[in-house]
């Protein structure tokens, strides 16, 4: 049982980091650890994110989506957990794959932060009225628990001025801040509790370390799935297609079926990435079209794409290839989920009975 329990943390671990452009959404570590009315177990058990994580996955179709978690420094004295969890708990903060904050500050509070300057989804066990980005609250439980959008309040904000630099932190060896993150991936967001910005671990203001192109992560999803995740970026632009003749160019060859090999075109569609909005061009010979929605309760409105013409895409909206081949952002749901279990789920391995043990 034991061996499981820590598989399944395992599994749950590779999934976390904070990295705003791995992750698909931010979640108070604690409050979702204490999420008791879930399993009726233990009042803390770290196993629960497992439950968030598989849950997020099969929102977004993805079995490899990052989860950001945010957490106090408190948790790791807090007897709740076992003092492998709290062992646990310290490799993660030590390795900067969760957020760790000093003593006191409220993770809550952060993780809303990290959501409203990323644009990532908040997940949140109660409804915040007033937040500018999407939420997920939970629905169900006793297993059965899914992530839901609360319907959008409009569109997120556009990315702050702050995460168009890169920021390093005088601290010794700080996970979060302490080396410039490498090439393709992104750095978290610095707190701005007065404006300038700080590292949320420490405290002590950040010191600018240069320029950083913005980014945003993309996806290619089949049938609901997502068979490829890449980084647009304001430095050059990217093709998805079939066998795109550009270097760095998306290849969904090997994920078609026969039909959809013959209508999905080598070069396919162009997207880029310019003024913090992704545009497309259909660069095709069969054409493409855009599935528009202004919010994630919404359903598509189809939309023509003109060849060679560039059009702006709304931050639900989908450039459909193919029926069923599309390619959005990687951290808002599709328009059709796929059906069936959580791809790759992080729990598969886990005893439901283990968040019901008594501490060891
Ligand atoms: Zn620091």
């Amino acid at each position: 049982m034991r061996f499981e329990t820590s598989r399944a943390l395992d599994a749950v671990e590779r999934r976390l980091s904070v990295d705003p452009l791995a992750a698909g959404g931010v979640i108070d570590l604690v409050e979702a650890a204490r999420s008791v009315d879930l399993d009726g177990g233990r009042p803390a058990a770290l196993l629960r994110l497992g439950l968030f994580v598989d849950a997020l996955s099969r929102q977004l179709g993805d079995g490899g989506v990052g989860l950001y978690a945010v957490a106090e420094r408190g948790a790791m004295s807090d007897t709740d957990f076992t003092s492998n969890e709290r062992m646990v708990l310290r490799r993660w903060s030590d390795d900067g794959l969760i957020e760790m904050l000093p003593p006191g500050a409220r993770p809550a509070a952060r993780a809303r932060e990290v959501a409203a300057l990323t644009g990532l989804p908040l997940i949140s066990r109660t409804p915040l009225p007033g937040h500018p980005g999407p939420v997920y609250l939970t629905t169900g439980a006793s297993g059965g628990m899914e992530l839901t959008l609360a319907p959008s309040t409009g569109s997120s904000p556009r990315p702050h001025p702050v995460l168009s630099r890169y920021w390093r932190c005088g601290a010794t060896d700080c996970p979060t801040f302490g080396r410039q993150p490498a090439a393709g991936a992104g750095q978290p967001p610095p707190a701005l509790p007065s404006g300038a910005p700080v590292c949320p671990r420490h405290g002590e203001r950040l010191i600018d370390a240069g320029p950083r192109p913005v980014a945003m992560t993309m996806a290619v999803r089949i049938d609901g799935t997502v068979r490829a995740r890449f980084p647009l970026t304001s430095a050059r632009p990217v093709v998805v297609g079939r066998a795109p003749d550009e270097p760095g160019g998306i290849t969904i060859g090997n994920w078609l079926t026969d039909e959809s090999t013959r209508r999905v075109s080598r070069n396919h569609v162009r997207l880029e990435l310019r003024d913090g909005m992704v545009l497309v061009t259909d660069v095709s010979t069969n054409g493409a079209g855009l599935l528009a929605r202004t919010g994630s309760s919404v359903p598509p409105r189809e939309v023509d794409l003109h060849r060679g013409e560039p059009k702006a895409m709304g931050e639900w909206d989908e450039v459909e290839l193919y029926p069923e081949v599309t390619v959005g952002r990687a951290d808002r749901p599709p328009a059709s989920v796929a059906k069936g279990g959580a791809p790759n789920s992080v729990m598969a391995d886990a005893p439901t009975i283990a968040l019901r043990l008594p501490k060891q």
